[in-house]
């Protein structure tokens, strides 16, 4: 507990860790609670509302989010969702969307508005949660990450023309399948 969060590297679009699929975690321990401290801590760095753990090069079935930061800047709430598993959805909304790991690239993503989704915590404990609306969104666009999936995949080939410059200049850095971000 006295040990200080480490903030992570960010890895960028066109980086190969964002196209794996990750591996369930199968013990929390020591590791993974200093681990999902340092993906929280990373995630506020950026200004993020969640974060998942390939963008910080780790391939591991963990997301944090915090979907209240939006509306609160300045109150931090965040949730550790390990394993979690998309159980229902339904409904649909469409909302703009962008990623630590595409910086400056922003688009409107069609997905299910609610969600029910089952997760373990920190502590071990499961839970299954009904979310609708924004934090449901989030959660799914984490748990995407967890299967190798951008929110640019989501984009109806127009939309994806449209930012496919972009994305060619971040690919661009790519160097033996790793794109990391530099401090600012
Ligand atoms: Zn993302």
């Amino acid at each position: 507990m006295s040990r200080k969060p480490k903030l992570l590297p960010i890895h960028i679009y066109g980086d190969k860790v964002l196209r794996l699929k990750c591996e369930e975690v199968q013990v929390i321990d020591e590791n993974i609670s200093q681990f999902a401290e340092d993906l929280i801590a990373t995630m506020y760095q950026w200004d993020g509302v969640g974060l998942a753990a390939p963008q910080v090069g780790v391939n591991k079935r963990i997301i944090v989010i915090d979907a209240e930061r939006k509306d609160n800047p300045k109150k931090q709430s965040p949730l550790v969702m390990i394993n979690p598993i998309i159980e229902e959805s339904s409904g649909e909304t469409e909302t703009e969307e962008g990623c630590i790991s595409i910086p400056d690239i922003y688009a409107k993503v069609v997905r299910p508005s609610n969600i029910t989704v089952s997760y373990t915590d920190i502590k071990n404990e499961q839970h299954r949660i009904k979310l609708s609306g924004y934090p449901a969104v989030i959660v799914q666009h984490e748990c995407d990450h967890l299967d190798g999936i951008l929110f640019t995949d989501h984009l109806s080939t127009i939309a994806r023309l449209k930012i496919r410059n972009k994305l060619k200049e971040l690919q661009k850095n790519t160097v033996d399948g790793v794109n990391i971000r530099c401090e600012e």
